[in-house]
């Protein structure tokens, strides 16, 4: 067995030489290996990142033209489009996902990357000209300084993307701390950014875990965070941060209906249910994880489901396989605890993903799909976001029941209704109360010039990700108003300025 590699911070545009006081092991989800060792930052050493950024911020980046920051925009695209199956392979690696869905993620975040190419049109303020006498008014938008990124496991390099292209094309510098689970696709894409031309200092990659998120959350120079992960630890990160005065975005977990009506084409939505369900092992924010039945299609519904089902490969993300294992061990278990207490709970068990053969070598971390009826709120499959291959059918007798359903959850990320109605679809987009809506599309990821962000508690703060909100966060707006010397304008007056 090969010795796992060493995986460190890249700081100021180099690999940090320094030796951690903590690692943290890397596996391999496919094979149980261990292929990595991660070093884990200090809170010291994240201090010192912070004032590495703080001061590429301050003697480059704050100050470089637009059309500076495009030209590194751009070159960092093509670069990030050349390299798209590297870091693919990189993210079944680590993720286990197949590597037709890791690029498609890396996909994604590349879109993130060609919306920051308009900054120059994203950032041009508006101009009024004479709102008073020779006094013109005009508003402009800055940068922050340093802002910090903390990203889940589930899309290590999307994520980060969401983010990374916009804060850097606002004029920020970056602190990013990934998932300790996934670390090498964002030291790759960090790579590129310096290939790009991005000075040194601007961004900036510390591995971590808690202790390295506290001392981001808790440093004077970090103005802005942009969290994604679990429910808990988004709701911590934003309670913390903006009791520290920073602006913080926290996006959280999720539990995503699906609503199918009587009139609906029941083999589009089991096509639909299936791919949403279990794509990426179920390990996906936008993931279906609640079906929704609308009565009398249940009994149908399922058993083209079940029939589906039965066609798909699990095994490693790196053959020909649809789904690949769970990102560790231990998740995995979790998971799979799932499938007892739903049974325990009262919920029926239609298809067992603790049974059947996986296309795989070794010791991955596998559980195949599970598909639940009769399941409702109070179970825990319900209940609790599972975040794993596991659907979960819940039958209701009208749309109203369904609605009221959905709307009850404490999640709100995303949602979709299929139907042949189109009154009906435009009831539930304006009556949904759910961040991101599908209407017979069951993955309703918003394209990078709209914004990607849930509602309750699948969000903490107002901003969503990326689009104009993503410009807006990593901005602050001034308004100047102005007047060239005049000397019909001169004169003391001490009251409160008024138009003339
Ligand atoms: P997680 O909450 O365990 O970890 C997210 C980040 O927080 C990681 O960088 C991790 O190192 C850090 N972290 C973990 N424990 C911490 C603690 N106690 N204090 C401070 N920081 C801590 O999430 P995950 O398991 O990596 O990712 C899966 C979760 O992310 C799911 O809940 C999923 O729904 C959610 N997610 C949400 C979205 C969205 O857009 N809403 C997108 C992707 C993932």
């Amino acid at each position: 067995m090969s010795t796992p590699t060493r995986i460190t911070h890249l700081v100021n545009g180099v690999p940090w030489e320094g030796t951690a006081e903590r690692t943290s092991p890397v596996f391999n989800p496919a094979t149980g290996v261990q292929t990595g060792e991660l070093d884990l930052a200090s809170a010291e050493l994240v201090g010192e990142v912070v004032g590495v950024a703080k001061a590429a911020w301050e003697s480059s980046w704050q100050r470089s033209s637009l059309t500076q920051r495009t030209q590194v925009l751009f070159k960092f695209r093509e670069l990030l489009n050349a390299k798209k199956a590297d870091i693919g392979a990189l993210i079944t690696a680590e993720h286990g996902k197949v590597l037709s869905d890791a690029e498609g993620e890396v996909t994604r975040g590349l879109e993130v990357a060609e919306f920051a190419c308009g900054i120059p049109h994203l950032l041009k303020g508006g101009f009024s000209e004479n709102v008073s006498t020779k006094v013109d008014v005009y508003s402009i938008r800055q940068s922050l300084g340093v802002v910090a990124v903390i990203s889940p496991f589930n899309f290590p390099a999307m994520v980060p993307l969401w983010f990374v292209p916009i804060a850097i094309a606002c004029g920020n510098a970056v602190v990013i701390k990934p998932s300790e689970k996934d670390p090498s696709a964002v030291n790759a894409v960090a790579e590129l950014w310096a290939e790009a031309g991005l000075p040194d200092g601007v961004l900036n990659v510390v591995h971590g875990d808690k202790e390295a998120v506290d001392a981001l959350l808790e440093h004077p120079d970090v103005k802005a965070i942009s969290f994604v992960g679990s429910t808990p630890i988004a709701e911590y990160v934003y309670d913390v941060g903006t009791r520290n005065g920073k602006r913080v975005q926290a996006l959280g977990g999720a539990k995503n209906h699906m609503l199918v009506l009587p009139d609906a084409d029941l083999d589009l939505a089991a096509d639909a249910a299936v791919n949403a369900g279990f794509g990426s092992a179920g390990e996906r924010c936008m993931a279906i994880s609640a079906l929704v039945a609308v009565e009398p299609v249940a009994d149908e519904l399922i058993a083209k489901i079940t029939d589906r089902m039965g066609k798909l490969v699990t095994g490693d993300g790196t053959r020909e396989t649809d789904m690949g294992p769970l990102v560790t061990a231990a998740h995995r278990d979790k998971v799979a605890s799932y499938l007892d207490s739903g049974v325990a709970d009262g919920a029926t068990l239609v298809v067992d993903g603790r049974e059947g053969d996986v296309d795989a070598d070794g010791e991955g971390f596998f559980l195949r799909p599970t598909l639940f009826d009769n399941v409702t709120p109070g179970m825990g499959v319900y209940d609790d976001e599972i975040f794993g291959p596991v659907l979960s059918v819940v039958r209701v007798g009208s749309y109203d029941e369904g609605l009221e359903l959905i709307n009850a959850n404490t999640y709100g990320n995303g949602t979709a209704i299929f139907t042949n109605d189109g009154g009906a679809a435009r009831r539930f987009q304006n009556e949904v109360e759910v961040g991101m809506v599908g209407i017979n599309v069951p993955i309703p990821v918003p394209m990078a010039y709209f914004s990607f962000g849930g509602w309750k508690s699948s969000l903490f703060g107002d901003s969503h990700a990326h689009g104009m909100e993503g410009v807006h966060f990593f901005t602050r707006g001034k308004v100047v108003t102005s007047r060239w010397l005049d000397p019909s304008h001169g004169g003391l007056n001490l009251g409160f300025p008024q138009n003339d």
